[in-house]
């Protein structure tokens, strides 16, 4: 199936939609259908857990109910990736007893108008709507970057054993310079020509004194489209933090930690009373087994052709189109691996002393020849990144937010 943009001016000749994808996509179409004054009939989703359940009060329906529901339905098909999309689309067929047609739409417009119409970000329009361009129309270029994180603090209000961060293991904690972290974004921006979503990330985010400057100051950044910030579930931030995402366009992922993300309730009650776009990250249930905190911090001594077998077989690597799922940009640098920062934050390596190996210096040095670019490239193509012997191989999934005793700060 071929799925088109679907063109502002023809939605209200449209009967009704559904939007298959309750991520942040989804939840972005959804607050740019409501400000078009069109309300959807359902979300569908194919993971089985979100079903049956509402999202922003649309139902969220499986994709059997959908097909049989929904048929005449336009749908809005909310994922970046066009691999993704034409997965979505085969799966609906496959669920359609008679392999009828449907009809769905990517909504390229739709969140063009929406950003750049309501979404208050003091960016370069012309910048910015060609970053939207090259975001969902995947021009092959090794500079359009899916995702990276940024490192802004590792205090946080939880203690969690097996915290990929190792928080409750760090010899200090503390937030990142605001400075900083801005001045590392934007470095970032003069390499690449787009990046899909910028995550923050912490620690819980949410403590930094300067968060609402941070977001700012990152929003300023024309060649970013989207950006979220992660939250633990369990502190409200004050009320000109909701007041900033909401005019930013900055999306809450808050995680869900069981019994310890106490305040999920709160925060979507706030994010829905100040519109901010929220979701709640359905991969937070598991976290990742990174080995004991001793065998992170001494390495497990394999050898390098080992490494290049962990690196290649890590669940987080795709060096496809810079699909880089755990890169992140900290402290002047763009990392492949955030295990980078953990690993400096805890002690394990020294920044100072690293060889150049998966990463890139994204502050220009005027003194020297400016070859970010290729080193940049270098860093994504390398064959594997030197911490990687410091992770536990194979990944395994182990439950999420389990406590250590004492308090956090
Ligand atoms: S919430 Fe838990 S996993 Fe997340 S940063 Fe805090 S201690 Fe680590
Ligand atoms: S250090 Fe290597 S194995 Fe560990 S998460 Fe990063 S890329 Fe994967």
């Amino acid at each position: 199936m071929n799925i088109n943009d679907l063109p502002l001016n023809q939605l209200n000749s449209k009967s009704h939609f559904v939007i298959f994808g309750t991520g942040h996509l989804g939840v972005v179409c959804l607050n740019a259908l409501r400000a078009l004054k069109i309300e959807p009939s359902a979300f569908c989703d194919s993971n089985p857990d979100s079903c049956n359940t509402q999202l922003l009060n649309v139902t969220v329906k499986t994709l059997q109910q959908t097909a049989s529901e929904h048929r005449d339905a336009v749908f809005v098909i909310a994922a970046f990736r066009h691999d993704v999309r034409d997965q979505m689309c085969k799966l609906l067929l496959d669920n359609m007893k008679d392999n009828g047609t449907f009809e769905a739409y990517f909504p390229m417009s739709l969140f063009k108008w929406y950003y750049i119409n309501h979404v208050k970000r003091p960016i370069i329009l012309s910048e910015f709507e060609d970053t939207i361009r090259r975001c969902f129309t995947e021009e092959g270029n090794d500079y359009n970057v899916d995702t990276s994180q940024v490192h802004i603090n590792q205090h946080c209000t939880l203690l969690c054993k097996h915290c990929s961060n190792c928080v409750p293991y760090l010899p200090v904690r503390r937030h990142e310079n605001s400075d900083e972290i801005i001045a590392t974004v934007q470095g970032f921006c003069e390499i690449i020509d787009s990046v899909r979503t910028l995550t923050l990330v912490g620690g819980e985010g949410l403590l930094h004194p300067e968060i609402v400057k941070i977001m700012e100051g990152i929003t300023k950044c024309s060649k970013v489209m989207a950006i979220t910030i992660v939250t633990n579930g369990t502190w409200i931030p004050n009320d000109d933090v909701f007041i900033a995402m909401s005019r930013f366009g900055i999306a809450l992922r808050i995680s869900g930690y069981k019994d310890v993300s106490d305040k999920i309730d709160e925060l979507a009650s706030k994010c829905i009373e100040f519109g901010v776009v929220f979701f709640r990250e359905a991969r937070s249930n598991t976290f990742i087994n990174y080995g004991t905190i001793q065998q992170q911090i001494n390495g497990f001594k394999r050898t390098y052709e080992e490494n290049i077998i962990v690196f290649n077989n890590c669940i987080y690597i795709s060096r496809e189109h810079t699909r880089v799922g755990t890169s992140i940009l900290a402290r002047g640098r763009w990392y492949l691996c955030d295990r980078y920062v953990i690993l400096a934050n805890l002690g394990a390596i020294d920044e100072n002393t690293l060889d150049g190996t998966g990463f890139v210096s994204v502050i220009k040095n005027v003194d020297k020849q400016d070859d970010r670019k290729k080193q940049f490239l270098n860093a994504i193509m390398c064959e594997c990144l030197p911490v990687c012997d410091h992770c536990k191989f194979p990944q395994t999934v182990i439950p999420a937010g389990e406590q250590l005793t004492c308090s956090g700060s």
